[in-house]
C-alpha cells in the first residue's frame, strides 16, 4: 500500500487524541504537526497520538522552568515541605487512577502497575525528609574566631530522560528528590507511554507546586539532544538502554553537565545445589516474567551449578504452564499473570533471540514464539520461553534480550558460575540461591555487579539506599535516589568565616591560611 492511499490506520489518526507537553503550569497541545503512535499493546491498536517537540517547543520548556526555578528556590523549607506532603497524600489516595493509565499504555498487569508506584512513592516519601539531607554542616572554631560551614544548594534546571518499562516509578527514582532540593525539573518521558508524566504534572500542580518547577516535554531524540545541549540545563538523570546512556553521557558531559546514566542489563541467578529448588524455582518464574521480562532487574539467566539443573528445569516447566497471559488491564475483573511486550516492533525482536539461541544450539524447553491470546488476537504477546544449555558464545546470552525469556546455562561449580557474571558487559543485578552463609557472602564480594540478592531475585534497594550498577549499566558515579540522589541535586559551597576583632586578625602574614 503507498503512503498516500486513504487506509484505515491513516483515516484514524487524523481523529485520535494528541498527548500534548506540560509547560508553565498547564497542559500544552503542540503544534509542530510532528507525531508518533501510542498503542494500546493488549489490542494492538494505536488509541492517541504522542506530540514530539521541535525547538521552540524545547525553548518555551527551557524557559519555564527557569523561571519556576527563580520562584521555587526561593521558597522556605517549610514551604517546600508543604508541598511535597501535599503531593505524597495526593497521589496515595489516587493511585488507581495512575495505575490504570501504565496498563492501558504499558500493557503490564494492574498490580505490577500499582507496585511501581509504590515503590516510586517511597521516594516521595524519603523526599519529604529533605530538611536533614541537605542541611550541609558547621564546624566551629575551625581556627581561633573562625567557623567554618557548608551550604547544599540546588542545581537549577535539571532533565530527566526516562525509559517506557516505569512510566510512574523511574521518574520518581529522581523528581522528588530534585524538587526537594530546589531544583525545577524537565521530564522527557518515553514516547511510548507518554500519559503518566503528564498525569503526575497535574498532581503536582495540584498539591501547590508553583508553575514551571515540573515541565514534561514530549518527544524523540530532537528533544533529548535539546536538553542535552542547552547551558539553561545544569543536570541529566538518564534510565534505558546501554548504547543510548553511553550516547547520553558523552554528550551531556561535553556540554559541562553532571550526568547519571543507567542503561541495560542481563541479571543471572545462581542456583547452588543446596538451595531450596522450590523456592528458587518460583523466584525465577516471577523475576523471569513479571512484567513479560522487560524489567531492567528481571532475572534473564538462571546458572545451575550441577546436578540441580534437570530438576530445577521440571520445575520451571510446571510453573511456566500455570502462568495466564492476557490484557493487563483484566477480563471481567480478572487479572492474567503476565501482559503482552510494549510493541510489535519488539516482539519481533525478542522472537529473533529465541531463534538466535535455537540457531546456536540451545534447547527450546518451552517456546512462546506465535503466541495468540483470544479475544486479542491483535495484541504484542509473547509467551514465557525457556532455554536450556544455551551457548555463553550466543547473541541471546551476551545481549539484553528485555522479554520473557529465561536461559538455563549449566555450570559445574560456585566459581565457574562467578566468573560468568564477573565476565558479562552488564552489571546491574544479580541473585544467589543457597542454604550456605559462607557461599553467599563470598558471592556478594567477588561479584562485579551493583545490585545483589542473596535468596532474592529482583534486589531493588530500599529509597534510602541508592539503585545503580557497575560496567555498561551505569554511566557516572551517582545512583539513583538515597543519599546519592541529595548529593546529584544539590552542588556544595564551603563558607570560611570570621568577624573580624583587631584583637585576633593576626595582622599581615602573606603565607597560606593555617589552623
Ligand atoms: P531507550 O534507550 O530506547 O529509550 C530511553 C529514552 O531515551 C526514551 O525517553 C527515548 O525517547 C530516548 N531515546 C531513544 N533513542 C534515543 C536517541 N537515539 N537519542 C536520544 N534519546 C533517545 O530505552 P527503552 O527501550 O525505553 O527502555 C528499555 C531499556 O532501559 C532496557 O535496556 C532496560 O534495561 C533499560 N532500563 C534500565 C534501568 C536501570 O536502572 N539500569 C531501568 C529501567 C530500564
Amino acid at each position: 500500500m503507498s503512503i498516500t492511499e486513504t487506509s484505515p490506520a491513516i483515516a484514524d489518526v487524523a481523529t485520535l487524541p494528541v498527548i500534548g507537553h506540560w509547560i508553565g503550569g498547564a497542559a500544552v497541545t503542540s503544534a509542530t504537526g510532528r507525531t508518533a503512535p501510542v498503542f494500546n499493546p493488549a489490542t494492538g491498536s494505536v488509541q492517541a497520538e504522542v506530540a514530539l517537540a521541535d525547538d521552540a517547543e524545547i525553548a518555551a520548556a527551557i524557559a519555564s522552568a527557569n523561571a519556576g526555578y527563580r520562584v521555587w528556590s526561593g521558597y522556605s523549607i517549610a514551604k517546600r515541605q508543604a508541598v511535597l506532603f501535599a503531593f505524597r497524600e495526593l497521589l496515595n489516595a489516587r493511585k488507581g487512577e495512575l495505575a490504570a493509565i501504565i496498563t492501558a499504555e504499558h500493557g503490564k498487569v494492574l498490580s505490577d502497575a500499582m507496585g511501581e508506584i509504590l515503590r516510586g512513592l517511597e521516594v516521595v516519601e524519603l523526599a519529604t525528609g529533605f530538611p536533614h539531607l541537605i542541611k550541609g554542616a558547621f564546624s566551629q572554631n575551625a581556627s581561633t574566631g573562625v567557623d567554618v560551614y557548608s551550604i547544599k544548594q540546588p542545581l537549577g534546571v535539571t532533565a530527566i530522560i526516562s525509559p517506557f518499562n516505569f512510566p510512574a516509578m523511574v521518574p520518581m527514582w529522581f523528581f522528588p528528590i530534585a524538587i526537594a532540593a530546589g531544583n525545577a525539573v524537565i521530564l522527557k518521558p518515553s514516547e511510548k507511554d507518554p500519559s503518566a508524566a503528564l498525569w503526575l504534572a497535574g498532581l503536582w500542580a495540584e498539591a501547590g507546586l508553583p508553575a514551571g518547577v515540573f515541565t514534561v516535554l514530549q518527544g524523540d531524540k530532537q528533544a533529548v539532544d535539546g536538553l542535552l545541549t542547552s547551558p539553561e540545563v545544569q543536570s541529566v538523570s538518564f534510565v534505558g538502554s546501554t548504547p543510548i546512556a553511553q550516547y547520553i553521557y558523552e554528550t551531556a558531559s561535553r556540554h559541562g553537565k553532571r550526568v547519571q546514566a543507567l542503561g541495560g542489563a542481563k541479571n543471572h541467578m545462581l542456583v547452588l545445589p543446596d538451595a531450596d529448588l522450590d523456592l528458587a524455582a518460583d523466584m525465577a518464574i516471577n523475576a523471569g516474567y513479571g512484567a513479560a521480562g522487560e524489567r531492567c532487574m528481571a532475572i534473564s539467566v538462571v546458572l545451575a551449578v550441577e546436578p540441580v539443573a534437570d530438576e530445577l528445569i521440571e520445575k520451571v516447566k510446571e510453573r511456566i504452564a500455570k502462568l495466564r497471559i492476557g490484557n493487563g488491564a483484566g477480563v471481567d475483573g480478572v487479572e492474567p499473570d503476565m501482559g503482552p511486550l510494549i510493541s510489535g516492533a519488539h516482539r519481533d525482536k525478542v522472537a529473533s533471540y529465541v531463534d538466535i539461541a535455537e540457531q546456536d544450539g540451545a534447547e527450546i524447553v518451552v517456546d512462546g514464539r506465535g503466541l495468540t491470546v483470544a479475544g486479542h488476537e491483535g495484541g504484542f504477546f509473547f509467551g514465557p520461553t525457556l532455554l536450556d544449555r544455551v551457548p555463553t558464545t550466543s547473541r541471546a546470552y551476551t545481549e539484553e534480550i528485555f522479554g520473557p525469556v529465561l536461559s538455563i546455562v549449566r555450570v559445574a561449580s560456585f566459581q565457574e558460575g562467578v566468573d560468568l557474571i564477573n565476565s558479562g558487559q552488564f552489571g546491574n543485578g544479580t541473585a544467589i540461591f543457597t542454604n550456605d552463609g559462607g557461599a553467599a557472602r563470598r558471592f556478594q564480594n567477588e561479584i562485579e555487579v551493583g545490585m545483589i540478592g542473596i535468596n532474592v531475585p529482583i534486589p531493588v534497594p530500599v529509597a534510602y539506599h541508592s539503585f545503580g550498577g557497575w560496567k555498561q549499566s551505569l554511566f557516572g558515579d551517582a545512583k539513583a535516589y538515597g543519599v546519592h540522589g541529595f548529593d546529584f541535586f544539590t552542588r556544595e559551597k564551603a563558607v570560611t568565616s570570621r568577624w573580624l576583632d583587631p584583637a585576633t586578625h593576626g595582622g599581615i602574614n602573606l603565607g597560606f591560611p593555617q589552623n
